[in-house]
């Protein structure tokens, strides 16, 4: 059984997941293991901070040479007397136990959006959009998941969007916007619909939404690092899973896609020869700085990436075809 769906979903996960998720451990780890250190030894680091400004105080004010270390500690700027006191208000056990609040955070923010789908949305089953749900739980199927998640359409009041997610410990859950599940039904466009819906279980067989993925890579979307590993990572997530998407659907005309690029109704009259001329094969500065900031891909980059049957760009889109 695993071995086909086995097959699809690791050679559907961007080459550069590992590696960016890998360094997001690393980091996660480091940043966790040094703050423990240093609560650990909270009055020697202390001393050694004191130290260190006091000498360079000493350095730069040839007139303090004489003044004892208080003294100095006395005129140093108020972001140094914060650091100092910061370092010395360390509480190791707090820290030790910042994982398990992290995860307790994870399942509340999670648990709130699944209410909003019970609460506010329709529960797709056998029952309610029959067919819609026949066609989630095949794709379930075909990428070996034991249990078929839930499904709920809501309200998206126009927002063509549609995501996946999981309680830790209790159920995977996927939910559609409603003018996506409307226009596609409309249409009669399973393609498309298959492609966003496999979308969407790909996060959950890629793992991307497991509560353990997340507190690993936490440090990566700290502000700032998050440009370099957390977003990169993000947008190589969702290469994996449009590779996923494509693979359970074979949308050749990228419509799933072109909804999102065109809107709900115009999506169908794009003329792709003339969209490959003009969006796909060239390269472009600004296009990269716009991807550059994103948690996903320009919808260009993901749709050439499905055309041309390789990898997506990450940072910078290579020209030609
Ligand atoms: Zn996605």
């Amino acid at each position: 059984m695993c071995q086909n769906s086995c097959q699809l979903v690791r050679r559907s996960r961007h080459r550069l997941e590992k590696v960016f998720f890998i360094i997001a451990t690393l980091l996660t780890l480091t940043v966790f293991a040094v703050l423990l250190a240093v609560a650990a030894n909270k009055q020697a680091t202390a001393g050694f901070l004191k130290e260190t400004l006091a000498a360079e105080y000493r350095a730069e004010h040839p007139e303090a040479a004489k003044l004892s270390e208080a003294e100095i500690l006395n005129k140093i700027s108020d972001e140094e007397k914060e650091l100092i006191s910061e370092v010395e208000g360390l509480n190791f056990a707090l820290i030790a136990l910042a994982p398990l609040g992290v995860v307790l955070l994870i399942v509340y923010s999670v648990g709130k959006i699944y209410g909003a789908a019970r609460a506010n949305g329709i529960r797709i089953h056998q029952g309610q959009f029959g067919e819609v749900y026949a066609i989630w739980a095949e794709m379930a199927g075909k990428l070996g998941m034991k249990t078929v998640p839930e499904l709920y359409v809501q309200n998206g009041n126009g927002t063509l969007n549609a995501f996946a997610t999981c309680i830790l410990g209790y159920r995977a859950f996927g939910v559609i916007y409603s003018d996506i599940l409307e226009r596609a039904l409309a249409n009669d466009d399973e393609a498309a619909l298959r492609f966003i819906l496999g979308h969407e279980l790909g996060h959950i067989r890629l793992n991307h939404v497991a509560w353990w993925y997340n507190l690993l890579t936490m440090a990566a979307n700290f502000p700032g690092i998050n440009y370099l590993i957390g977003l990169p990572l993000s947008r190589s997530r969702e290469y994996g899973c449009d590779k996923l998407g494509f693979a359970l659907s074979q949308d050749e005309g990228q419509r799933g896609l072109l909804m999102l690029a065109a809107g709900k109704h115009l999506y169908r009259q794009v003329d792709m020869a003339d969209y490959e001329k003009e969006h796909l094969g060239k390269g472009g500065k600004w296009a990269a700085v716009h991807n550059f900031f994103g948690s996903h891909p320009n919808i260009n980059w993901r749709i050439a990436a499905l055309r041309q049957k390789r990898h997506g760009d990450v940072f910078w889109a290579r020209s030609g075809k």
